[in-house]
């Protein structure tokens, strides 16, 4: 059973920061920013606790997003555990920093072992070591759970040399990369032999054929299946691009045209609406002809852009562009902004953001719309001050929604940004993966 991994490494540094921030600097200005507040003590008390606070809300974040996985597990395992034997492959911890094989246990025992133990009112056993759980596997008593620690650990899970020089010569990559992929299959093989029947829940990694996920699955020809979020995921797709409910609208945003044009081209074949939004607006209006500032631009986008026009008309699916934006002369809260057409931007002022007119003509597409696909912000909405374009766009979805329509969000930033509106449980379905989504929209087989 395979469950993606989490990065509780953050939630710890930040409160440690909040630690020592609280110790060297904190008590000095919290006393002063507390006397400057008078005699509201209540005050004083708030700032002087707030980086514990804040580390504290961080930590139950962290605690819930946990809780929330393990809540798949929960219902997967339920329906097969009481009479079998479970063996759950995770990619918990993070190997690319070097950290060591005890913090990975350390989590795994703080997080996932206690947890799944209470939920499940079973003993769950930890393999320290992915390849010498034999043991483990079969002592295992029916009703029980062994995890196995961060495949990951091993090179052989992603298929991937590691340790190259970075001066590698081209042939060396290609031995280094024969000789993992030959040791991996001893590894698949050996991590197929702790079960007779195999889940894969991992959507996040859908898109990679990795040991734990593609691999494996191989070993059980007739005894594989998919758990429920996976199962979730697909029907979700399968709702918007198999059998929608029509108009239906996708909404595609980002930086890049070069990183969307597969899934722009894919998407041509099934839309009725198609709103392109965000920072790739700008190489469709200089394509076009119009002045876009110093706004983002892919030049050798410019053929691509102009056939993505073409094949909307041709296939009738009506475009709409982010028609006027907020441009600024400065990437930071604090810049000025001003309002102009995306196709007349002035000169040392770049497009960040969808102006309300622009919204308001999304707004009327979305509200008109059976079913929608959401992915890529249509403005920088990392900066507050350029985050009301995508956040009307994720309102006017959610009221889409409540009106009746289905609406699926998908992509990394995408995500972030309907969470950080607030918004996620608004919409019908929000995607857990950025990647293996976006090559599924692609039209790609997934491995
Ligand atoms: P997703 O991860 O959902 O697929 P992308 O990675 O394609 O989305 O795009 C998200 C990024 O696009 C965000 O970091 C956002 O700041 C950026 N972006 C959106 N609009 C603009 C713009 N006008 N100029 C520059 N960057 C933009
Ligand atoms: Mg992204």
């Amino acid at each position: 059973y395979f469950l993606p991994g989490s990065d509780y490494l953050i939630t710890g540094i930040l409160t440690w920061v909040c630690i020592i921030f609280e110790l060297v600097l904190g008590i000095k200005l919290n006393v002063r920013i507390a006397k400057s507040f008078g005699k509201t003590k209540g005050w004083g008390v708030l700032l002087f606790f707030f980086p514990f606070i804040v580390s504290l809300i961080l930590g139950f974040g962290k605690a819930e997003y946990i809780g929330w996985c393990l809540s798949f597990i929960e219902d997967a395992v339920e329906g097969i555990c009481d009479e079998e034997k479970v063996t759950w492959y995770t990619n918990v911890s993070r190997i690319k920093r070097k950290i060591s094989d005890r913090l990975g246990k350390r989590a795994a025992e703080q997080y996932i072992i206690k947890r799944v133990e209470e939920l499940l009112g079973t003993p769950v056993q930890f393999a320290d070591d992915c390849q010498k759980a034999d043991e483990l596997a079969a002592n295992l008593k029916p009703g029980e759970v062994l995890l196995l620690e961060n495949l990951r650990f091993y090179a052989e899970e992603e298929g991937k040399p590691r340790g190259l020089a970075e001066d590698a010569t081209d042939d060396e990559k290609k031995a280094a990369k024969a000789a993992v992929k030959e040791s991996q299959k001893k590894f698949v093989e050996k991590l197929a032999s702790y079960a007779d029947c195999y889940i894969n829940d991992a959507f996040g990694t859908a898109h990679r054929a990795h040991a734990s996920t593609a691999l494996i699955a191989k070993y059980f020809p007739n005894d594989k299946m998919f758990g429920y979020l996976m199962e979730g995921e697909i029907k979700a797709i399968d709702q918007v691009l198999g059998h929608p409910e029509r108009p239906l609208t996708a909404v595609i945003g980002g930086a890049k045209v070069s990183s969307k044009i597969g899934i722009i081209e894919h998407l041509l074949d099934f839309v009725d609406n198609m709103i392109i939004g965000g920072g790739m607006v700008y190489t469709f209006k200089k394509a076009q002809g119009g002045t876009i500032g110093d706004s983002l631009v892919e030049e050798d986008q410019f053929d691509v852009a102009l056939r993505i026009v073409e094949k909307a008309n041709s296939k009738g699916v009506k475009l709409y562009f982010t028609s006027e934006v907020y441009a600024t002369n400065d990437f930071d809260n604090n810049a000025d902004k001003i309002i102009c057409p995306s196709n007349a931007i002035p000169d040392g002022w770049q497009g960040m953001d969808a102006s309300p007119a622009a919204v308001e003509q999304f707004r009327e597409v979305l509200m008109n719309s059976k079913t929608i696909l959401w992915n890529g912000p249509v403005g920088v909405f990392e900066i507050n001050k350029f985050s009301t374009g995508s956040r009307a766009v994720a309102e006017a979805i959610a009221e889409a929604t409540a009106a009746g329509a289905y609406s699926l969000i998908g992509g990394g930033d995408s995500v972030a940004c309907i969470n950080k509106f607030g918004l996620a449980d608004k919409v019908s379905y929000v995607s857990t993966g950025g990647g293996a989504l976006l090559e599924y929209m692609e039209g790609k087989e997934l491995p």
